[in-house]
């Protein structure tokens, strides 16, 4: 991320401190959907990619603060409950805008940094074995955000973070992307932690009034929380899961293990 020579360490795709959040009481491993694979695993994306200085600056830039605000198997979802706390733009049954802008207690910067870090990461590594190609293209953007990142440089000009909050009862622990969704003219990547969905846009050609939703620049620094693209998301999700063949397999060794209807004895 600096771009120097330098030693360095373990870095994870997604902050390693997620995966904790991510468990289950009885201790089953974390979701990950991606690739067609929707299953627990123990398998955090990692590799040595950048030094520690970089590492220091993402884990303050946003890590830290975004962490302990998502949401978590037990129902509890920190930040969810700031941003309700606050004024409401606009409301009704499906769902409703929040303005950061109205609540102190939102930190805009940091989970902005939070999850540009997450997009730039993927931007620059494929994150997965025997694949050369990083996870998703930024194109120009990526150094842009790169230097934003590191505090070297201004939020870049055709970039917009559309952020996405579950209620808490739908809220999806999951840890998923960024992937590739397809927009006309301009590019579009989803990302998905515990109970947020974050949607990066890049391009010259973005709608205009996109940016009237991005969470960094619009001066309002909306939040949406809405039943309905949750609702998307959840199916995306429940269609992967029943595609992968993986999954069977798992879920099918897992029955052998403990039957259904039968309780397990400790
Ligand atoms: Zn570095």
């Amino acid at each position: 991320m600096c771009l120097e020579t330098k030693k360095v360490v373990s870095s994870h795709l997604y902050p390693a401190a997620l995966y904790v959040n991510c468990r289950s009481a009885n201790d089953a491993s974390p979701v990950r959907m991606g690739d067609g694979v929707v299953m627990q695993t123990d398998r955090q994306m990692q590799d040595y990619l950048l030094c520690e200085e970089c590492e220091d600056i993402l884990n303050r830039g946003g890590e830290k603060w975004t962490n302990p605000k998502l949401a978590r198997l037990n129902k509890t979802f920190p930040l969810y409950e700031i941003l309700v706390k606050g004024p409401t733009g606009h409301a009704d049954e499906t769902g409703g805008i929040y303005f950061a802008s109205s609540n102190p207690e939102i930190d805009v910067e940091k989970m902005t940094h939070f999850a540009l870090g997450i997009f730039w990461k993927a931007s620059v590594y494929s994150w997965k074995a025997n694949e050369r190609n990083p996870m998703i293209q930024l194109g120009p953007y990526g150094d842009l955000i790169r230097l934003w990142l590191r505090g070297e440089r201004a939020f870049p000009e055709g970039v917009c973070l559309s952020v996405l909050v579950a209620r808490p009862e739908q809220a999806l622990i999951v840890l998923n992307g960024p992937s590739a969704t397809s927009l006309r003219g301009w590019h579009a990547f989803l990302l998905n932690v515990p109970g947020v969905s974050f949607i990066l846009n890049v391009g010259r050609h973005m709608d205009p009034e996109m940016i009237l939703t991005c969470f960094h620049e619009s001066p309002q620094h909306p939040v949406f929380v809405s039943d309905e693209i949750m609702g998307l998301v959840w199916k995306r999700f429940v269609e992967q899961f029943l595609e992968s063949r993986k999954t069977k397999s798992y879920l099918a060794a897992k029955a052998k293990r403990s039957p259904i209807g039968k309780p397990e004895v400790k």
